[in-house]
Formats: structure tokens, C-alpha cells, sequence
């Protein structure tokens, strides 16, 4: 600890983003305690497949790989998805992504949330300087001129230069600190389940846009696909209801059996939907990361990825002061993230908005107009390498 028995970084929240950030910080010399309210769920191998999956893409194994967590990672469960295809229910036109194209052997992994957090959480416990305090929850925080205080709810208080509130996407520092959001509700639920298929699900990872939201099919490691059907919610709670049978029956039709019949599924979970924007990023000497920041829409699975940008970032902006002896936890130090991370956040939130909205549209000139930009944007190879670096996240 340095100086008062002061920290230099507090992070609140133990999920993937403020887990990578305890880490990579602690690993970049700094002196952090991560404080989490609930412990993680365990991560078993003789376990089935949890129905909570990401796909994260290069830029994320990137950063596991920097924080040493990537061995163990792919050594649990993970699915390689090597091509993508993205078509559309009402119009002609289809998208295709090889990741041969670019000469690489996969456009990004599936991978179960709880995996990664148990790699992160076993890699801070396994002499990294972090201090884990959980279960313990910050009821409070209070800025000063030269520290921040998190209050925990026991009565603990610490003091860091930089406090990173990493609490998710209902963060309730964000609305301790007095910073306000766009927000807007979908009024879609995502329904996820893990299901077998007549036919191989080929490494692809696939999408299907429905009038009522995207269907995607991620493929597992065992062959199973992980879905995720983003409907009204309405709907979604008519899903829910089906038996197994009439389930399986509707998703494969849904998905226009493009891998035939749907053979077996697991339970079903659901995810309400929102577009959540934070206005800023910083209040004093706190800032936010990951969900707490932005909430997207999960049709093209960027929510992690970004958030796994957002600690890549901080840490090269808190190195970089650290280096020139400036306080990490300034106003222009931590502008600095705000202002890379927020800009890129909100372009894709907004991007991501936009296709949905796009192929949402019951309107009947709009299938037209997106068949004809799928098909275009399929032939047109600048472009779609475009897309692809986006997905692949390589932007
Ligand atoms: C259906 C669905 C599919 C998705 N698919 C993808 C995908 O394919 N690819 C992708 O990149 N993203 C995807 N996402 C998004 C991704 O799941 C999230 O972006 C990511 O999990 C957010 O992680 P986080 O660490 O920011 O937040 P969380 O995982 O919510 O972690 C926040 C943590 O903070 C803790 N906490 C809260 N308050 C306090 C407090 N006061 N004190 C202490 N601790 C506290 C909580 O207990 C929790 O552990 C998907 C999301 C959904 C809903």
C-alpha cells in the first residue's frame, strides 16, 4: 500500500470486467482491492455447459493471454467459431464471414461467463498483490481533493487514488456518484438455452433476424449450440411457458431448420433487454468500466468485448501516468479514458441500435432495402473485411 495506508485502485464488482482489471492492474504493479458483494458461481468440468456464454473475439484472448489466464481458459470448454452467417427472414441476401479469408483459424470463441470469471478469480488468488475482499459490498463512496473513500457496508472504509465502479449493468455506484444515463427499454427479452441439432453446427456461429429480434446459434464445444432469441417480451414469456417438445419445434422453425431439427435442449433462461448509456464516465476520482458504462443489445455479442476494451484501456492510461509521475486518479488522467472509451462505446451501441431497428421494421419497403445491403455488403470484399475486423475485433 502506498502512501496513509492509501491503495492506488479500488474496483467494485468481481465479474469478468472488474475481475480483468483487479488483475491486469495488480500485475501492472499497482495496489488494488476488488471488492465483490456475492462469490462467484463455481466453474466444474463435469458440469453442463451454463447457459450464460459470450462471444468474446482476438482483442479479448488478447488480454487473457497479457493476463496469463488464457491457457487455463481454453484448457476448460471453449468453442472456436471459424465463420458467421447472418441472414434475414423476410429478405433475400445472406452474410458471410470466413475467417480463413483473413488467413486466421477462427473469428473469436464461445465461451461460459462463469469460466472466465473462475480463471480470473483463480489467477488473483494465486499471488497477485489484489486484496479480494468478498462477499462485501460498497454501501457508499465519498470524493475528496486527493483520495477517494469506498464505504463497505460492514463499516470498513478504504482509500484509493482511483475507485473503478465495475457493478454491472444496474451499477448502483453509478447512481451514488450522481452520473445519469440514456436509457431505453427494449421491451425484448433474450431467451437463452443450449441445444442439440440434427445437423453439425460447422464452427459458425449464426444469425437469423426474425421480425421480433435476432436468433443466434453459437456453437459449443461439444457440438450443442448455445441460442440466444431476443423476443417482445410477450413473447418471450409465451416461449418460456412451451414444453420441451413444442419448443424445440418453434425454434426450429424460427431458425428455418437451417441445421435441421432441434433434437434436445436444456432449460431456458431470459434476459430483459435495454440500451443503456452512461453520460459520462467519470465523477471525481471514480470511473466506470463494463456494464456499469453501457449496456448493448446482444445481436452481435459486443457487450464484454467492450467492456474488455474499456480495461485495456484504463490500464494503458493509468500506466502512462503512473510513468510520468502524474496522480492516477486526476481529472485529466481519467478524461483521457473517458474520452477514448465513450466515443468507440457509444458509436457501437448506437450501431448496434440501428441494425436492429433496421430489421425490426415491419414497414414493407425495409426488407427490400436490407436484403439488397446484405447482399451488397457480401459482395463488396473492403466492406465486408470491415465488418469482419469489427466482429473479429481487430477495429
Ligand atoms: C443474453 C445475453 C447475451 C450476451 N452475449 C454476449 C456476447 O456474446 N459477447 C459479449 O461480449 N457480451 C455479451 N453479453 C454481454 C455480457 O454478458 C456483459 O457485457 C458482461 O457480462 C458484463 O460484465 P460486467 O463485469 O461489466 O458486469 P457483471 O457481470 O454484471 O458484474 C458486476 C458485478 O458487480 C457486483 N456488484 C454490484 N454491486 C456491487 C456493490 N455495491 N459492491 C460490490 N459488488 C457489487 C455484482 O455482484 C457482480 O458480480 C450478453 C448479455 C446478455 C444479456
Amino acid at each position: 500500500m502506498s502512501r496513509r495506508g492509501e491503495l492506488d485502485a479500488i474496483v467494485v464488482g468481481g465479474g469478468a470486467i472488474g475481475a480483468a482489471l483487479a488483475l491486469g492492474l495488480a500485475r501492472d504493479g499497482f495496489d488494488v482491492a476488488l471488492v465483490e458483494a456475492r462469490a462467484p458461481k463455481p466453474w466444474r468440468a463435469d458440469d453442463d455447459v451454463d447457459l450464460r456464454v459470450v462471444a468474446l473475439a482476438a482483442d479479448a484472448r488478447a488480454l487473457f493471454e497479457d493476463l496469463g489466464v488464457w491457457t487455463a481458459i481454453a484448457g476448460g470448454r471453449i468453442g472456436p467459431y471459424r465463420r458467421m452467417r447472418v441472414w434475414d427472414a423476410l429478405a433475400p441476401g445472406e452474410l458471410a464471414f470466413d475467417a480463413a479469408e483473413n488467413g486466421e483459424a477462427a473469428l473469436g470463441w464461445i465461451i461460459e461467463n462463469a469460466l472466465i470469471q473462475h480463471a480470473l478469480w483463480n489467477a488473483l488468488g494465486a499471488g497477485t498483490h489484489a486484496r479480494v475482499l468478498c462477499p462485501a459490498e460498497v454501501a457508499g463512496v465519498e470524493n475528496d481533493d486527493d483520495g477517494i473513500v469506498a464505504m463497505l457496508a460492514e463499516g470498513t472504509r478504504l482509500r484509493a487514488r482511483v475507485l473503478v465502479a465495475a457493478d454491472g449493468a444496474g451499477s448502483p455506484l453509478r447512481s451514488a456518484l450522481g452520473i445519469g444515463c440514456d436509457d431505453r427499454d427494449y421491451a425484448q427479452r433474450a431467451v437463452v438455452a443450449n441445444v442439440a441439432t440434427a445437423r453439425a453446427h460447422e464452427d459458425t456461429a449464426w444469425q437469423r433476424f426474425l421480425p421480433g429480434g435476432p436468433l443466434a446459434f453459437l456453437p459449443l464445444a461439444d457440438g450443442r449450440s448455445s441460442i440466444v432469441w431476443s423476443l417482445p417480451n410477450d413473447e418471450a414469456a409465451r416461449v418460456l411457458a412451451l414444453d420441451d417438445a413444442a419448443f424445440r419445434a418453434e425454434l426450429g422453425a424460427a431458425f428455418d431448420f437451417r441445421l435441421g431439427e432441434i433434437t434436445a435442449s436444456t432449460q431456458r433462461a431470459a434476459f430483459p433487454l435495454r440500451l443503456r448509456l452512461a453520460k459520462r464516465y467519470v465523477a471525481g476520482r471514480a470511473v466506470l468500466a463494463g456494464d456499469a458504462a453501457h449496456v448493448v443489445h446482444p445481436l452481435a455479442g459486443q457487450g464484454m468485448n467492450l467492456g474488455f476494451r474499456d480495461v485495456a484501456c484504463l490500464r494503458r492510461v493509468l500506466r502512462d501516468a503512473r510513468d510520468r509521475g502524474a496522480d492516477i486518479g486526476a481529472a485529466h488522467v481519467l478524461r483521457r479514458y473517458e474520452r477514448e472509451r465513450r466515443s468507440e462505446n457509444a458509436l457501437a451501441a448506437r450501431g448496434l441500435d440501428a441494425i436492429g431497428r433496421l430489421f425490426a421494421a415491419r414497414d414493407p419497403v425495409t426488407p427490400a432495402l436490407r436484403g439488397f445491403g446484405l447482399a451488397a455488403v457480401n459482395h463488396l470484399a473492403p466492406v465486408k473485411h470491415l465488418f469482419a475486423s469489427i466482429a473479429a475485433g481487430r477495429s
